[in-house]
């Protein structure tokens, strides 16, 4: 999942940005609101966290903005405390969620897998694909209950895969998930790490299927079984 954070307090920024990261999310930060109107109706974010004080243009206007555009990503916004006239306006205005500073990471990353759940039409952390299971709340891999350690990137382009199992995930869809402004993630990234997970998953039952000029896809892997019971 790639988030965009709007939040001009360097210090809030920086430590928000970093909790999201070890959850395995790519962050993309802007401290200004002008930037952020252009940057969120491109459509390259699953999830926005705007603060509603912000330089230049406020909270609320840059989500109009999106809104007005058809952006319909899920927005969360970071309010102070004494603001609840413009949490008011912010839910009406679109937002999905808010929270008011200051708040606890935890909580923060709860209410991001609820709206991620939530836009998903999900009400479980868990997905699965043949008998690769994936807990989205520990971000933990697991194949008839052995962990499968990944390195955070491949376990992202893995959920990615598993999100949509059965069916093609566009390659240019993965670079612009995977990528955020500091690292760039190529076409040829998403091959080296499609390869190695194809090594990874080998024994597990799933395979990772190339669709030539399109993309890739995940799925079971044919003659598998659930269990010993059926072999
Ligand atoms: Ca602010």
């Amino acid at each position: 999942m790639r988030i965009l954070l709007v939040e001009d307090d360097p210090a809030l920024s920086l430590g928000v940005a970093r909790g999201l990261e070890r959850e395995g999310w790519k962050v993309d930060v802007l401290h200004d609101g002008e930037q952020a109107m252009g940057e969120g109706a491109l459509g390259r974010h699953d999830l926005a966290i705007l603060d509603l004080g912000l330089p230049r243009r406020d909270g609320m206007e840059v989500l109009r903005h999106w809104r007005g555009r058809g952006v319909r990503m899920p927005v969360l916004l970071l309010t102070a405390r004494d603001e609840l006239h413009d949490r008011v306006q912010g839910l009406d205005a679109g937002a999905d969620d808010y929270l008011v500073k200051p708040f606890d990471l935890p909580e923060l990353l709860a209410r991001i897998r609820a709206l991620k759940r939530r836009a998903q039409g999900r009400v479980d952390e868990v997905i699965q694909c043949g008998d690769l299971r994936l807990d989205l709340a520990h971000r933990e891999l697991t194949h008839h209950g052995q962990r499968i350690a990944l390195s955070p990137r491949e376990l992202a382009l893995t959920e990615l895969l598993m999100q949509k199992a059965g069916r093609v995930v566009p390659k240019d869809s993965i670079v612009a998930r995977m990528s955020t402004w500091e690292a760039d993630f190529s076409e040829n990234s998403v091959e080296v790490y499609v390869h190695r997970l194809r090594k990874r998953f080998a024994d597990l039952g799933v395979v990772i299927r190339t669709v030539r000029g399109f993309g890739y896809l995940m799925e079971p892997a044919q003659g598998t079984t659930d269990g010993p019971a059926a072999a």
